[in-house]
């Protein structure tokens, strides 16, 4: 089968004042159609900014773009404006951690989602205003009738949070990409949202793109797992391959520090020691080799000398330079494996 999205050795590369900073560098996985794909990493690890740049929504003056980005057989990369345009809110949509960025104060919520809608179909103000309640309902807002005429300020936060899946929603995109959409939102309201997500995948077949911190989240509603540190994919596989059976030092670091996977929502990341590479000026091999406690096993100090490749056979690689004996032996007791 042919993936939906697919991105090829993508560069996402910002001038700034002091230097280029290498976002993205060399990032490349497919998306199969009707899957979850969480990506998992530190903040600046480029995960938002992969994103972001699917969406064509970098600045295109200070930003450069390598690579390709493949959406249903449609190259994105140096797309027009007009095309990104045409598909954005249509094709593909995305929602936030925050709503108020996605939604404006001045307007109502049934203003804002139907005019998405009638922006992407020409419908007239009726049936915008009437899809409008339909998906109100869908994401499951009481009264619906009544809170489409309302502005954001008077829905609670997790309400604002319903109302942008609405939007996001409302053309039925094919391509869903969420950006840590329940971080601020308490656990029950998480929880719920997470769940709505999962039930409008099943009725719509919808691909996602899942961006987290949070391996609870991960556990929760991914099919397939990708790692990125530094601006590089690190490890990918399947949920149960990644989660349960770590290749990558960093991987199996984010997971060993966790009290355990069975109480998904909850559990926060406890960051591994030490700070996220520069991205200014990366460190050299292996990113990660500044930070982790298995570079020295590696003979030559090649960890610092040679970027590992990430090889992937049937979805699943990881990009380290240990031997699988090694991992093998290092890679003690996982607390969620047990
Ligand atoms: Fe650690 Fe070396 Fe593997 Fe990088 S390549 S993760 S530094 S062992
Ligand atoms: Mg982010």
């Amino acid at each position: 089968q042919q993936p939906f999205l697919s991105i090829k050795d993508l560069k996402v590369h910002f001038s700034t004042e002091d230097g280029i900073v290498k976002a993205v560098d060399g990032l490349s996985f497919d998306l199969v159609r009707g899957k979850t794909l969480g990506i998992v990493g530190e903040s600046g690890s480029g995960k938002s900014v992969t994103n972001l740049t699917i969406l064509g929504l970098h600045n295109p003056d200070s930003t450069k773009v390598e690579g390709s980005i493949v959406l249903d057989g449609q190259e994105l990369n140096g797309a027009s404006e007009r095309t990104l345009e045409k598909l954005r809110g249509n094709k593909m949509a995305m929602i936030f951690q925050d709503a108020l960025t996605s939604l404006s104060p001045y307007h109502t919520i049934g203003k804002q989602i139907g005019e998405t809608y009638r922006k992407h179909t020409g419908c007239s103000k009726q049936a915008a205003r009437e899809r409008a309640i339909e998906m109100l309902k869908r994401v499951g807002i009481p009264q619906p009738e009544v809170r489409v005429d309302d502005y954001p300020h008077q829905f609670s936060g997790g309400m604002r949070q319903r109302a942008m899946i609405a939007m996001a929603l409302v053309c039925d995109p094919e391509l869903l990409i969420a950006d840590e959409p329940t971080t601020a939102l308490d656990v029950t309201v998480q929880a719920q949202i997470m769940d709505l997500l999962k039930d409008l995948q099943q009725e719509f077949g919808t691909s996602i793109i899942f961006i987290t911190h949070d391996l609870g989240v991960i556990a929760d509603i991914a099919d397939d797992v990708l790692v990125m540190y530094g601006g590089r994919c690190v490890e990918r596989g399947t949920k149960k391959e990644v989660l349960r059976d770590p290749q990558h030092p960093y991987t199996w670091g984010l997971l060993s520090s966790m009290p355990s996977l069975d109480h998904p929502v909850d559990v926060p990341l406890n960051p591994i020691p030490g700070s996220p590479p520069s991205l200014l000026n990366p460190p050299s091999g292996c990113r990660f080799h500044p930070r982790c406690t298995f570079a020295e096993k590696v003979e030559g100090g090649l960890c610092s000398a040679e970027r590992p490749l990430l090889e992937i056979v049937d979805g699943r690689g990881s990009a380290c330079h240990l031997s699988a004996d090694q991992r093998a032996e290092f890679f003690t007791d996982l607390a969620g494996s047990a």
